[in-house]
């Protein structure tokens, strides 16, 4: 049985999807940008997006900190979508499940990281 060096579960990646949509809400909820009222329970539809994007520019200046690690949120999640997610963007080595487990939206291993700069690591 041959196996791909990516050995993270589909299982895994529903836990880290969860994970970074909570923290998404609780950046978003930090930085105002709530949803529509009376809206709570809708799922955000595309437009919604598009205006969320627009909410987010807005919020860039007023807690650029936040809105960075939300980038890096909606990165993961977008490698997660594209199947590359728990995959180092520099050597393209898996990243340890437990950096995952401490920064999910993590984009390098520790080793790249060091080298190259430093994210958003407490
Ligand atoms: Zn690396």
């Amino acid at each position: 049985m041959s196996q791909l060096t990516v050995s993270i579960t589909s299982s895994q990646i529903e836990v880290y999807r969860a994970l970074l949509l909570d923290k998404k809400r609780f950046l978003r909820a930090g930085l105002g940008l709530k949803r529509d009222s009376g809206n709570e329970n809708q799922r955000i539809n595309e437009e919604d997006q598009a205006q969320s994007s627009h909410d987010e520019f807005l919020a860039l200046s007023l807690n650029n900190l936040d809105y960075t690690q939300l980038r890096l949120i909606d990165a993961a999640l977008d490698r997660i979508a594209a199947g590359d997610f728990g995959v180092c963007l520099d050597c393209d080595e898996e990243i340890p499940e437990r950096r995952l487990k401490a920064i999910a939206w993590a984009k390098y291993c520790v080793k790249c990281q060091d080298k190259s700069y430093v994210e958003d690591e407490e």
